[in-house]
């Protein structure tokens, strides 16, 4: 289309440098996964990182910065994934250009740097481009004709190419309140032959024409100059900031000239080596452009989601890279890709974007690891899965039905792990539409019965009715209060109370004996139930009326919101309901706990202060004995690495600072760089725990309990660090008791070697060398000694060598022999009959062994080694091969030796 060419990597560096030259900050693209934002599941536009900015809580060093922004729109209000793979434009990841001004600069030099870029700088023919601008339908705010003179400046703009459009087109807001503003927006006339009606006599192309592709929408420029208050109450805001988004991949198919955005260089080679990995003409290619598209799609957007840590799983945003990799393997099987595939398909991503975007680079093996794992866990279950969908959909075409129960979409997701979106795209090869407001009831019922957001968690309580009629009627009853239960874990270790309701075997009773097992609940309780990682505590329930009873607690469950419920053992005496009760929790055990959640914490700011931010908490298990850390990182950890964090950790505790617990606005936290966790839902006002005089160097969101102060903790000591997955490492350590066990039993152990090895623990390291010196040369002797033995044994043999049609034929078997020594012995035997044939068998550490030598002379006679080893070791179970004058031969089964070297003795036979 012009006369200039770029690739898309030009593209990008053009745009950034145009904007730096002009005194822009270059921001690197922040994380797939929002920072602190749990309104969002993925970045979705440029701005997302400068969302503070514009809300005004936020400062940042520079007033312009301009970069280029990973997105993904899969999900919520903006879900493309519809329309992925159908068309040449849409996509789950894209990337967007911006430039912005946090009240710098506004409409006069936005609008004339987009301009010089698009005609000057990348050459867009200025006749070709048009704009629109806001003039509200209803009257109440201000036309822009700000923006729009500033158009008409542009030297060499058509003035007529200014177009006028209301509130949907052309004014932006963040909310329904908040920054808000007119747009401006930048469309490309593309010439008369482009538009898809172009054959409709009704159809006049128009710029914002609903089904024109004639004119297609490239830049926005947003300028936000208000606050909205309320429904019809704009503010000025006193600093106007500008917002700008371009999307690569659209401005690429347009500087590049070509009809798809998978034609572009962005798109091409992922293309491409698909249809190297299928074989494919260029003719079938185009016939099965769609799953082209969505491999391509889809593999680009998990090899940036796994390198941003966004890794396959069960709930939020691991489902989107779980699903999003089984519908690229789903699609790959139409197309006869059965094997793993996509991680050679992602290579050709990595390579393609990993000059800019290093993360791919750095995560290579992570990328290529988890999507080769989830290809192969989809492909253990999809058959079932998807024949059993199959089934489903003849029974609803037989029933007449056009569309599928949801509740049987989700069976077949909690069954065989066929995500929606797949069990939709079969369907709909039928004709046949998925209920999915059915599929998230569904969904949404086995969350709550399974009382976790974990997607494949427990199923269903069976006495979640009873126990919810139960706190109704003491609610109404005025026993306890609508919240139910109250629940501090925090302030207190007992609480007294009177017991509300004994459970026995499913059903209330009034009355329980010494060993029944029991479910009590209580108006209040101390024990802390398990979330975040801390387990629930353990201790009893003690009877403070006469008689005297005790019931033991060894867990606490919560069915439903407001319903603590304590499940124990009655030890001794009768409880009854409405008996005067103390509930204790067990202290010590508490106290364990307690160390090592301040511990965990102290390790996740260790572990982003050795290896980095990328160091991000993927799962935390707080025992009272241990505790367990999963993390995303993509390679093991050295020793180096593992004493830093150690020793970190135990610095921070020896410093013994006091932790600061606050309970504040979720947004006022996050905003002062509290780590939350990602698909954590978290309430308006959270708890907060801070380490660290003046800065903390700790600051997290969290409901577990705490130690007062840091040197509670005693010691900490790392005992394991494994891998849990591509990119996911774990670590696990003890404290106090814990590490005091340990260091007691490791003590215990090296004064156990020492006495053994008749030394002082000091000593231990030294002497165990000298021993280990000593056994060495002890076994080199014995294997000298062996092979003099066997040299011996060979000895006897060659003296009288049985001959088969002339030539000397010694088959022997030698004892305890390695694959050295018989290489020996066959030389020796060969240097005294220049002209003959030798197979010397083993037994060497269980496994027998073969080895054959023929001369020279003979392998001129059809002799040859490799063939002979190879077919007298069939009956051992193995195989071999070799030279033909020298070849070996390894098995399984020692018993068959016999057999193997009769036939060896036949073949020479035949042979000869
Ligand atoms: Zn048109
Ligand atoms: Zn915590």
């Amino acid at each position: 289309m012009f006369d200039k060419q770029f690739t898309g990597a030009q593209i990008r560096q053009t745009f950034i440098d145009f904007f730096v030259e002009r005194g822009h900050t270059f921001v690197p693209s922040s994380s797939l996964v929002p920072g602190g934002d749990q309104t969002l599941l993925f970045a979705n536009a440029g701005m997302v990182q400068f969302k503070d900015v514009f809300l005004g809580a936020d400062a940042r060093p520079y007033t312009r910065a301009a970069n280029s922004q990973k997105c993904m729109r899969v999900a919520g209000k903006h879900n493309d994934l519809d329309d992925v793979g159908r068309d040449d434009t849409h996509h789950t990841f894209f990337e967007m250009l911006g430039n912005w001004s946090f009240g710098d600069y506004y409409k006069k030099e936005a609008i004339e740097w987009a301009w010089d870029l698009l005609t000057d700088v990348w050459g867009i023919p200025k006749d070709r481009l048009w704009v629109t601008c806001f003039e509200d339908e209803k009257g109440e705010i201000e036309r822009d004709d700000e923006a729009a003179n500033y158009w008409i400046q542009q030297a060499g703009f058509d003035r007529s190419h200014v177009l006028f459009f209301g509130r949907v087109d052309n004014f932006w807001e963040m909310a329904e309140t908040g920054p808000s503003g007119p747009n401006s927006e930048i469309h490309l006339d593309l010439g008369p032959g482009l538009c898809a009606h172009e054959e409709n006599p009704e159809h006049v192309c128009a710029v914002n024409l609903e089904g024109c592709t004639r004119y297609l929408e490239l830049w926005n420029l947003v300028f936000i100059q208000y606050n909205r208050t309320g429904p019809s109450t704009l503010e000025p805001l006193p600093a106007k900031h500008v917002d700008t988004g371009l999307g690569l991949e659209r401005i690429a198919l347009v500087l590049q000239g070509v009809d798809s955005n998978y034609k572009t260089d962005l798109l091409k080679p992922t293309m491409d080596t698909i249809q190297h990995l299928t074989g494919h003409t260029d003719e079938e290619r185009a016939a099965f452009l769609t799953p082209y598209r969505v491999i391509t799609d889809h593999s680009r957007a998990a090899a940036f989601l796994i390198a941003d840590g966004v890794v396959p799983g069960n709930t939020g945003r691991n489902y989107v890279s779980r699903m999003i990799i089984r519908r690229a393997a789903r699609f790959g099987s139409l197309i006869g890709l059965n094997e793993p595939f996509l991680a050679q398909v992602a290579m050709s991503v990595i390579e393609n974007y990993g000059d800019f975007y290093s993360e791919l680079v750095r995560n290579k093996t992570a990328i290529l690891d988890n999507l080769t794992r989830e290809e192969t866990r989809f492909q253990q279950t999809v058959e079932a899965g998807v024949s059993k969908l199959e089934t489903m959909l003849d029974q609803t075409q037989g029933s007449g039905q056009k569309r599928m129960p949801g509740g049987k979409a989700f069976d077949l997701y909690a069954t065989y792990g066929l995500p929606l979106e797949i069990t939709r795209d079969i369907a709909r090869e039928q004709g046949i539409e998925v209920d999915e407001q059915g599929f998230e009831t569904a969904m949404e019922q086995h969350r709550l019965a399974s009382g976790a957001g974990e997607v494949f968690g427990v199923f269903g309580d069976e006495n979640i009715e009873l126990y919810q009629d139960l706190l109704m009627g003491l609610v109404n009853a005025g026993v306890i209060n609508s919240k139910g239960v109250i629940n501090d874990p925090y302030d207190k270790y007992e609480v007294e109370g009177k017991v509300l309701a004994l459970v026995k075997d499913g059903a209330l009773v009034t009355s329980a004996e010494p060993g029944d097992q029991v479910e009590v609940l209580l108006p209040e309780t101390p024990f802390y139930v398990e979330a975040g990682g801390q387990v629930s505590d353990t201790g009893s329930i003690i009877s403070l009326s006469d008689p005297g009873w005790e019931i033991k607690v060894n867990d606490i469950r919560q069915p439903s919101a407001g319903v603590i419920i304590h499940v124990g053992e009655v030890i001794s005496g009768n409880p009854n309901s409405g008996d005067h009760e103390l509930a204790r929790v067990d202290i010590q055990r508490r106290l364990d706990i307690m160390r090592n959640h301040t511990a965990t914490h102290l390790l996740h700011a260790e572990l982003h202060a050795v290896l980095g931010d990328h160091a991000r908490q993927a799962g935390s298990l707080v025992a009272p004995d241990r505790l367990r850390f999963d993390f995303t990182h993509p390679e093991a950890l050295t020793d180096d690495q593992l004493d830093m964090i150690e020793a970190g950790v135990n610095r921070n505790i020896f410093a013994n600072y006091a932790l600061d617990i606050v309970n504040k606005p979720l947004q006022e936290a996050i905003d002062e760089g509290a780590m939350a966790l990602f698909g954590e839902k978290y309430a308006e006002n959270v708890r907060t725990i801070s380490i660290g005089r003046e800065e903390p160097f700790s600051y997290e969101l969290c409901g577990g309990t705490h130690v007062g102060e840091t040197a509670d903790i005693g010691i900490f000591l790392i005992i394991s660090e494994s891998s849990v997955g591509a990119g996911l490492r774990r670590i696990e350590a003890v404290t106090g008791t814990g590490a005091y066990e340990l260091i007691h039993h490791r003590f215990n152990l090296l004064d156990q070697t020492a006495r053994l090895l008749d030394t002082n623990s000091e000593q231990v390291l030294d002497k165990t060398r000298t021993v280990m010196e000593q056994l060495d040369q002890a076994r080199k002797q014995i294997s000298s000694l062996r092979r003099d033995l066997t040299a011996q044994d060979l000895n006897r043999l060659i003296e009288d060598v049985p001959l088969v049609a002339g030539v000397p034929v010694l088959i022997a078997s030698l004892p305890d022999a390695d694959a050295e020594t018989l290489r020996e012995m066959t030389d020796r035997y060969r240097q005294k009959y220049p002209s003959s044939v030798v197979l010397l068998a083993s037994v060497s550490a269980g496994r027998p062994l073969l080895i054959a030598a023929v001369t020279e002379d003979l392998v001129a006679r059809g002799l040859h080694a490799g063939e002979l080893v190879k077919y007298a070791a069939q009956p051992l179970g193995g195989s071999g091969g070799g030279r033909p004058t020298l070849a070996q031969a390894g098995g399984k089964d020692p018993e068959q030796l016999d057999k193997a070297l009769s036939r060896a003795q036949e073949w020479i036979e035949e042979k000869l």
